[in-house]
C-alpha cells in the first residue's frame, strides 16, 4: 500500500486521503477528528486539513462541535452535513414512477407517487419525470444543493450513456432519457438498472453491510434479479447479466414469454401472470370469491387481488399462488446452488402481498437445494417499495464519497 502510494503526486495522494476520510464519516454517521485519524493511519494535522476543506470547501461535512471526554483532550465532532445536501432516486417503474429525495444519511424528505401510464407513450412519461423533479427540488430550502438524480428503470440501460437499449416492460429500443431529461433540467443524472439498484440499495444501506454474497429479486410486472457477487454488482460481459426472468422452468410450457421463448420464469411466475391467471379463473367461473372481490370486473383482477382471495381460503386462487411459488422455488434454487449466496431477497409488487408467497416458497424450496445451500435465507428486501429508488440514491451517494460531483445550488 505505501509503495502505491509512493508514486502518486500530492495532489492525487490528498484526494485519495480525502476519499478515506469521507468515507469513514458516512460509516459512523458522527465520529471524533481523533477517531478519524486513528481508523485512516493518518496524522492529526493531515485530518484537521482534511476535515476542514470538506467542511469549508465541498460543505459535505459539519463540526459538531466539542464532544464529552472521560479524560484528556475533549474529541472535537464532525458529520455529514444534512441540512443542505440532498440526492434524488427515481424509480421508473412500468406501472408507477416513484421519486423520494433524501439527505447524505438517506433519510427521506420528501416522496412521490405517480402512476406512470405506459400508454400515453414517452413523452408523456418524461414530462411526469420533470414534473416530479421539480416538485421534489421545490420541497427543499433554497440555498440547498442537489447532488444528483438516480435513475432506476427495467431493462438494459447503458449506464455510462443513460441510453436504455431496450426496455420490454415499456416498448423502448434504444431510448436516450438523459438527453430528454437534461435538456429541460440542469441536474447530473446516473441511469442503471432498477433490479440492479435494488441489489446496490440493499449492499450500501441494507440491513446487513457485510455480506458479500447476495441476490435480489424482483418481481412486479416482470421478474429480474441483481446478484452480488464476492462483494461486486455482477453485469455481465454486455451488462446483461441477472435476467433472471428469462431462465426456463417448464420446458413443456405452452405459454410463451415477451422474449419469445416458452416456459420463462417471467411468463410463469409474474404479476402479471397472476393477475391473468386470476381473470381465467373468474371467466371459467370458478371462484365465488374473487369474482365478489372485483365486482365480476376483470380489468380489477390484480395480483394483489388473487393474493387477498387465496388468504381468505379461496382455493382457485390458493392454486395459482401454490403454482406460482413452486416455479419460483425452482428458479431460486438455480441462482442458490450456482452462487451459494447468504440471502435471496424478494422484492418487487409481489413481495408486499405479506408471508402469503414466502410462506409457500419456504415449505417447497428445499426440493431444490442441495445440502450445501439449504440455509440460504430468502426474505424480503429491506426498501419493499422503495427498494429501487433508495438503490437509485446510492449510485448517487457512492459519487460523492468518490469525490466525482461538485453538488448543484439550483433555486428552481
Ligand atoms: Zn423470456
Amino acid at each position: 500500500m505505501k509503495k502505491e502510494y509512493a508514486k502518486m503526486d500530492a495532489g492525487s495522494l490528498h484526494l485519495a486521503n480525502k476519499k478515506v476520510v469521507l468515507k469513514l464519516i458516512n460509516h459512523n454517521t458522527q465520529i471524533s477528528r481523533s477517531a478519524l485519524a486513528k481508523e485512516s493511519g493518518l496524522t492529526p494535522p493531515s485530518i484537521t486539513r482534511i476535515v476542514d476543506e470538506l467542511i469549508n470547501v465541498d460543505g459535505l461535512v459539519e463540526s459538531l462541535g466539542v464532544g464529552s471526554s472521560s479524560g484528556g483532550r475533549p474529541p472535537m465532532i464532525v458529520k455529514f452535513k444534512n441540512d443542505n445536501n440532498y440526492i434524488i432516486g427515481i424509480d421508473l417503474g412500468a406501472t408507477y414512477i416513484r421519486g423520494c429525495m433524501v439527505d447524505l444519511n438517506a433519510n427521506f424528505i420528501s416522496e412521490i407517487q405517480v402512476p406512470t401510464e405506459l400508454k400515453k407513450g414517452f413523452s408523456s412519461i418524461v414530462e411526469k419525470m420533470i414534473k416530479m423533479i421539480h416538485k421534489l427540488q421545490s420541497r427543499k430550502e433554497a440555498t440547498a444543493k442537489i447532488w444528483g438524480v438516480g435513475i432506476g428503470v427495467a431493462g438494459l440501460v447503458n449506464s455510462k450513456t443513460g441510453i436504455i437499449e431496450s426496455s420490454p416492460d415499456f416498448g423502448w429500443t434504444n431510448i436516450d432519457l438523459r438527453k430528454e431529461l437534461e435538456s429541460h433540467l440542469d441536474l447530473p443524472f446516473f441511469y442503471d438498472n432498477s433490479t440492479r439498484l435494488m441489489a446496490l440499495g440493499e449492499m450500501k444501506m441494507g440491513e446487513r453491510d457485510n455480506q458479500k454474497n447476495f441476490a435480489v429479486i424482483n418481481i412486479g410486472y416482470g421478474i429480474a434479479s441483481g446478484l452480488v457477487v464476492e462483494g461486486n454488482l455482477l453485469k455481465g460481459f454486455s451488462g446483461f447479466a441477472g435476467e433472471f426472468g428469462h431462465i426456463s422452468v417448464d420446458t413443456d410450457s405452452a405459454v410463451q414469454c415477451k422474449c419469445g421463448m416458452y416456459g420463462c420464469l417471467e411468463a410463469l411466475a409474474s404479476g402479471h401472470r397472476i393477475a391473468s391467471l386470476g381473470q381465467q379463473v373468474l371467466a371459467e367461473n370458478k371462484s365465488e370469491m374473487l369474482k365478489e372481490l372485483c365486482n365480476g370486473n376483470k380489468d380489477l383482477i390484480t395480483a394483489e387481488l388473487v393474493a387477498r382471495a387465496a388468504k381468505k381460503g379461496d382455493p382457485a386462487s390458493m392454486k395459482i399462488y401454490d403454482d406460482v411459488a413452486e416455479y419460483l422455488c425452482k428458479g431460486i434454487g438455480t441462482i442458490a446452488n450456482l452462487l451459494n449466496p447468504e440471502t435471496v431477497y424478494i422484492g418487487g409488487g409481489i413481495s408486499l402481498n405479506g408471508d402469503l408467497l414466502f410462506d409457500l416458497i419456504e415449505k417447497k424450496k428445499d426440493k431444490y437445494l442441495l445440502p450445501g445451500n439449504a440455509r440460504v435465507d430468502i426474505r424480503p428486501s429491506t426498501f419493499g417499495d422503495q427498494a429501487t429508488s433508495i438503490g437509485a440514491v446510492s449510485v448517487v451517494l457512492q459519487k460523492i464519497l468518490n469525490l466525482e460531483l461538485s453538488g448543484v445550488n439550483h433555486n428552481n
